[in-house]
């Protein structure tokens, strides 16, 4: 039976980027063996990071003055990777939910932090940013909720933030549509959601943003160990990164950012319009701006509640995998990522509907 992958992460990834990477690991490009097995100082693997760092800065349009690093450790190390680097005596964090916390938590470590508004069901904008602030911080898309902050509010954000620094975890919502990335100083994630397998974490980072804090950074926690090394001091998550540079490689080929942003609407679009329509079933996030095109989340309403575990059977009868929604949550969430398809999406809804005659 063809399953549809709605998992949250690790997650679904192009089919042919998984074969290719299968066929990596049998033999890398010709050369007698298998890229488990090489060296990454060798000359085979060198471009591989070239073109996976040229990539990213292509289909994210990331200006002059900006590396891009691979690293391990996964979103979770960034979250405190970046107050080691940035923050001297005060940050301000934007909290919408699990991921943002575990950012405050670990930069409170380091310096004052201000939360500038918390909400779990949307993105509150009410505040402004103190100017003495080293950095903002934000999740551009909050994975168990399922709100993400919309280019309209992302746009209010670079107001609000003015002269002071912006992070992003962007873990999962990169590339899936365009962004300013000149806004910004740090973007960041695990690549375990929209790019690669789980073991390799990206970073955009101005490198003019480094190197202003007075204390001892330990080495592998210093971003400019890894601009100057070009995230080759140490061993990287080759294959992971190779993986990563073929969905690059898969996303440039159909039309890039622009293209799948598209995709991602008409995905999205498709989902919350069967929700918002349905006889059993309703969104979790009301506001229609606020709500994630990657991680869509909906339960029973509550004349159906004894409805869960009959219609998680029924769909994974119908192939739907990873549906169960985050246990803080309920319900269901169906991560419809980069490489889930309109049609992965129409299955689920013809899914929904199908129920629904049952009922
Ligand atoms: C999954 C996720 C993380 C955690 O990533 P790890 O690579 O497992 O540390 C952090 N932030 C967001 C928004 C996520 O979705």
């Amino acid at each position: 039976m063809k399953k549809y992958n709605f998992n949250a992460g690790p997650s679904i990834l192009p089919q042919e980027v998984i074969k290719q990477t299968a066929e990596a690991v049998i033999e890398f490009e010709g050369q007698g063996l298998s890229l488990l097995e090489i060296s990454h100082r060798a000359k085979y693997f060198q471009p591989v990071m070239d073109e996976a760092e040229a990539l990213m800065k292509e289909l994210l349009n990331v200006p002059e003055g900006y590396r891009v690093l691979f690293l391990g450790g996964g979103a979770s190390t960034q979250f405190c990777m970046v107050p080691f680097n940035l923050l001297e005596k005060k940050a301000a964090y934007l909290n919408t939910g699990v991921w943002s916390k575990k950012a405050i938590k670990e930069a409170k470590a380091f310096g004052e932090v201000v939360e500038l508004a918390a909400s779990t069901n949307s993105i509150p904008m009410d505040f402004e940013v103190p100017q003495d602030c080293d950095y903002m911080h934000i999740t551009t898309n909050n994975t168990i909720f399922g709100t993400e902050i919309s280019d309209a509010k992302l746009q209010e954000i670079y107001r609000k933030k003015g002269k002071v620094r912006l992070v992003a975890d962007m873990s999962s919502d990169i590339l899936s549509r365009p962004i300013d990335v000149s806004q910004f100083d740090i973007i960041y994630g695990g690549a375990q959601k929209n790019l690669a397998p789980a073991g390799v974490t990206f970073v955009i980072v101005k490198e003019e943003c480094l190197g202003h804090v007075t204390r001892h950074i330990p080495t592998m926690l210093d971003y400019r160990t890894h601009t100057e090394n070009g995230s080759m001091f140490n061993t990287p998550p080759v294959l992971p990164v190779y993986t990563a540079l073929l969905t690059l490689r898969w996303l440039k080929k159909n039309g890039g950012v622009e293209w799948i942003m598209k995709r991602n609407i008409e995905k999205a679009n498709l989902l919350y319009n069967c929700i918002d329509n349905s006889k059993i079933f309703m969104p979790t996030i009301m506001d229609r701006e606020d709500r994630s095109r990657m991680n869509i989340c909906f339960v029973p309403k509550p004349e159906y509640e004894g409805l869960f575990d009959e219609f998680f059977a029924f769909a994974s009868g119908r192939g739907m995998v990873g549906i169960k929604g985050h246990r803080l949550v309920g319900g269901f969430r169906a991560s419809c990522y980069n490489a889930m398809d309109v049609e992965g999406v129409q299955a689920l809804v013809d899914c929904i509907r199908d129920f629904e005659k049952l009922h």
